[in-house]
């Protein structure tokens, strides 16, 4: 049976619930799964249930407003209910340590992370947590108050940094934090000017001590879901969440420290960097690819070495146009959790992208982000 979408109004509030058979999700199709979604999203619900080969079992009003059943629709004609409730998060650990009494961690290692003819400087550094009660979660940044004072002679300020590690750190003990940074650098007037806080970092050496607040930040927590689906759009030190969730899902003695998440969804990782040398964590990353193939996928938008289809630099908005249908098929899946972090320059292009990869399927990505966004399925960090 069809529903006229010719009565289907955007203010119509109704709610309706679908149950649905065998959809398909990460390779698999699923037994029976519930969909509770507005009258408004009944069109493209049916046809993603309809492209996913899904068979539509009942639609039930669930709005007490409407008592009138609606038309049982057909699978022939279904689409997406990309948006399901909202994801429900263990509330993660926020401001332990504030800018007046911060933590004072110990640098315990600082390293390039680049390849000899790379651009600028990358470091991964990591802070000793051991001596007091700073802890944090996957997603979340930290503080750092750089030492020394502004131009106006005051102290200088605090500046955030995702970090880059997971809740257990990188020795596994839960008592290290570690960050991915980029030393900032750029001309003014003939003159060139680096990063107060970046260079702070970059240059420190073990056994400093650092002045450390947070931790901060619920934008960009990994769902609980070991069967969510990740897609992850980076640009240079924006892999820094993106590192720490590769490892919570994919890094051995990660996945014997967590029983109660044993991914295995997909993650795709698309990254943006100006070379090869500059690519971050790239030994990780192949490894995980060559121990996990069927749940790590690995995307390089290398712009000065890459070209986009116009002939200008590949960057990874122009991997997400070349890979749109794919990708739009995932995000109907409402396991699927898109991340971004990174140049803020990136999203004008990716909106775009997404665009015309939602037109390609008869949706409007204008109203459809919003209502991912809502479901927490829609992540964004950019500066
Ligand atoms: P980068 O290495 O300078 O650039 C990464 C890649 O992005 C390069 O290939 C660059 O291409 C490309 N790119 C430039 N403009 C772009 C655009 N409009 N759209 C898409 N790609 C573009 O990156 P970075 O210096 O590490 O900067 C990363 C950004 O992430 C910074 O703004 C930083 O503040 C932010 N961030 C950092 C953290 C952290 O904790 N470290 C966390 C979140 C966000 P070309 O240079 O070849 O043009």
């Amino acid at each position: 049976m069809r529903i006229s979408t010719a009565a289907l109004r955007q203010s119509d509030a109704r709610m309706f619930t679908l149950v649905v058979q065998g959809l398909k999700a990460a390779g698999t199709r699923t037994a029976e799964r519930c969909f509770s979604i507005p009258l408004s999203q009944m069109q493209t619900t049916l046809r993603m249930i309809n492209q996913q080969g899904g068979r539509l079992l009942s639609v039930t009003p669930t709005d007490q407003v409407s008592a009138s059943p609606a038309p049982a629709p057909s699978a022939a004609n279904a689409a997406p209910a990309p948006v399901t409730t909202p994801v429900k998060h263990e509330a993660p650990p926020v401001n332990l340590y504030k800018p007046k009494d911060p933590y004072f961690g110990t640098v315990l290692g600082n390293y390039s992370l680049l390849a000899e003819g790379a651009i600028g400087r990358v470091n991964h550094i990591t802070f000793d947590l051991s001596e007091g009660n700073l802890h944090y979660v996957e997603g979340q940044s930290i503080g750092i108050i750089p030492d020394g004072v502004d131009s106006n002679g005051k102290p200088n300020k605090l500046r955030l940094y995702s970090i880059a590690s997971t809740r257990h750190g990188d020795n596994l003990e839960a008592k290290t934090v570690s960050l991915c940074v980029r030393q900032l650098q750029y001309e003014k007037d003939g003159e060139t000017i680096y990063g107060v806080c970046s260079s702070f970092l970059c240059d420190i050496e073990p056994g400093a001590k650092v002045k450390i607040t947070g931790p901060v930040g619920k934008e960009m927590l990994l769902p609980p879901d070991e069967d969510a689906n990740v897609i992850m759009l980076a640009t240079g030190t924006g892999i820094a969440p993106m590192r720490a969730y590769l490892r919570r899902m994919f890094d051995a003695g990660e996945r014997a420290k967590n029983p109660a998440y044993q991914f295995r969804g997909k993650a795709w990782l698309i990254m943006g960097v100006p070379t090869t040398p500059n690519l971050l964590y790239e030994e990780d990353l192949q490894a995980y690819q060559a121990e996990f193939p069927d749940n790590f996928r690995y995307t390089k938008a290398i712009s000065r070495e890459q070209q986009n289809p116009s002939g200008g630099r590949m960057y990874i908005q122009d991997r997400v146009a070349e890979h749109g249908e794919e990708i739009f098929t995932m995000i109907e899946d409402p396991k699927t959790h898109v991340y971004m972090c990174g140049l803020r320059g990136m999203e004008p292009g990716i909106d775009e992208a997404m665009s015309k990869a939602a037109e390609a399927k008869g949706l409007n990505w204008s109203e459809l982000r919003p209502q991912l966004k809502k479901a927490d399925r829609w992540h964004v960090e950019t500066y």
